[in-house]
């Protein structure tokens, strides 16, 4: 038997679907799992008549590959990872590369690349997006850690990846837990945009009144816009055509507005706090999913806590594309927090992270894929050391052409008592950022009052502190 070029451990829904990816390209594979049923499961179904072997022992596996190895570990993130770590580290040989795909935590990976790589194996933290369906037909790869390893493995994962007209989603992000970490923000953005959706869907549907097919319409007409043309407009616009096979009506009017989340949002809203990067929006949409989960405690609350009684008077057309540009103007802001944090920790963490190539392997494969990645590349391009993403010409224009609409939208949101945490942080950060004097000024007095702190003055140079006896006045 020819030896096999790619192994993947862990035969669930994400390591089924990335070995049949594989295979489909071409590389002779094997695949091992834990649990012997679901490798006997998986051979006798979606393997059939595949170029692939299975290993029901890690020892097995190991025998049938080709060298350098390559090992691409699909199991559930956290501890099972270190367990399938440890026991492949006596069988494997130096060169040989482990790749963790899963969504670890970048902190655990870095840990692994510092511990395989001193003991000459090469180890590649690779975020992947796109579900299922995007590991199947071509995920959005964000491979990170021993750079040798990632060249072997470089014929293999870009013909794997997702192909857009800039070529395959996948690039070596950077060294040690630089994948993770980007993958990890790529969800807190996905968090961000999908709150701003659902904000914009809230003003739409119980502020200006649209039906579930007036917003199915709307959201199919954005979704042609160069703006938001995106996977999740998309989507968006076919959940308000869906019906509900048991009943024949909305679907989505049947789903309780409870929302789950794994961990990888509340992850980067606390290493931006640990890095100092405002992501205002990002936690927004954190801890919109947070509040939702309150249902109980919401529905008793609805009873007791009124708000204000109005209604939308005036053109709800019209409105819809105020809310169109809030949505853009908001989505504009995520998106500028989201690369000041890959930013700040790479040169923190030393990572090498180019921001121009996140945007790229963003454009196809993952669940954030939109038109307007292009314009943020450029952006990145354009200037290597830009600030902020709202200070490139393209996305300063865009904004400021689009700030009356965006304030519109949030007075009508505050007069008819609809939240919009994602909208309003969005605004706020715009606001925040763009003022040269902010009122931290009494902040300052205030910590200097109580805790003796010391501040600055602003016509004596920075960094010469200042105490004042407050009280003695
Ligand atoms: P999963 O449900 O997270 O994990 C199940 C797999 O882990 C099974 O193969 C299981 O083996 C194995 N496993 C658990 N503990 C183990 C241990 N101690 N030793 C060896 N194997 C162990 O699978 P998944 O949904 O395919 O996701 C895999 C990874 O990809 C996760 O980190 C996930 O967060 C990430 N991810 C998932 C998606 C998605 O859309 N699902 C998208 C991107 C990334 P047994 O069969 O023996 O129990």
């Amino acid at each position: 038997m020819t030896k096999r070029t790619f192994a993947v451990i862990g035969l669930a829904v994400m390591g089924e679907n990335l070995a049949l990816n594989v295979e489909s390209r071409g590389f002779p594979i094997a695949v091992y799992n834990r649990s012997r049923e679901k490798t006997d499961k998986f051979m006798s179904t979606r393997a059939v008549g595949k170029d692939i072997k299975p290993a029901y022992s890690l020892e097995e596996l190991v025998q049938i590959l080709e060298r350098p190895r390559k090992l691409l570990v699909m199991v559930q993130a956290g501890k099972p990872v270190d367990a399938v770590i440890q026991q492949l580290k006596p069988l494997l040989e130096e060169g040989d590369m482990i790749i963790d795909g899963g969504n670890s935590l970048y902190e655990d990976t870095e840990r692994r690349t510092q511990e395989l790589e001193a003991t000459g194996l090469g180890f590649v933290g690779m975020g992947v997006s796109g579900g299922e369906e995007g590991a199947l037909k071509g995920p959005s790869l964000m491979p990170g850690g021993t750079e040798t390893a990632y060249r072997e493995l470089e014929p293999i994962l870009v013909k794997i990846a997702a192909q857009v007209d800039d070529g395959p989603c996948v690039t070596f992000v950077g060294r040690g837990g630089a994948g993770h970490y980007v993958k990890m923000v790529h969800n807190g953005i996905e968090y961000g945009d999908m709150q701003l959706i659902a904000e914009a869907y809230d003003i739409m549907r119980n502020g200006l009144g649209l039906s579930n097919e007036e917003l199915h319409e709307v959201f199919k007409e954005w979704n042609t816009t160069d703006e938001l043309n995106s996977f999740l407009i998309e989507i968006t616009a076919d959940i308000f055509k869906y019906k509900d096979p048991e009943t024949g009506n909305h679907l989505v009017d049947y789903i309780l507005d409870s929302a789950g989340q794994k961990g990888t949002g509340r992850w980067t809203v606390m290493t931006s706090l640990e890095l100092g990067v405002p992501i205002p929006t990002m936690y927004a949409a954190v801890n919109a999913r947070v509040m939702s989960s309150y249902k109980d405690e919401r529905v008793a609350a609805s009873k007791e806590l009124t708000g204000p009684t109005g209604k939308f008077e005036g053109d709800a057309k019209a409105f819809v594309n105020k809310v169109r540009d809030a949505l853009y103007c908001s989505k504009m802001c995520s998106y500028a927090q989201g690369m000041a944090l890959i930013a700040k920790a790479s040169q923190e963490y030393n990572y090498g992270v180019s921001l121009p190539e996140c945007a790229r392997i963003w454009k196809g494969g993952c669940i954030i894929r939109a038109g307007f990645l292009d314009k943020i590349k450029k952006a990145f391009v354009d200037n290597p050391t830009l600030p902020n993403l709202l200070l490139a010409p393209e996305f300063k224009q865009s904004i400021l052409d689009r700030q009356d609409a965006w304030r519109d939208v949030l007075i009508l949101a505050n007069q008819l008592g609809i939240a919009v945490p994602a909208f309003s942080s969005s605004l706020d950060y715009f606001d925040s950022y763009r003022r040269a004097s902010l009122p931290q000024n009494l902040t300052q007095a205030q910590r200097d009052y109580f805790g003796a702190h010391t501040y600055e003055r602003i016509d004596k140079p920075r960094g010469e502190f200042t105490h004042t006896e407050w009280a003695a006045q």
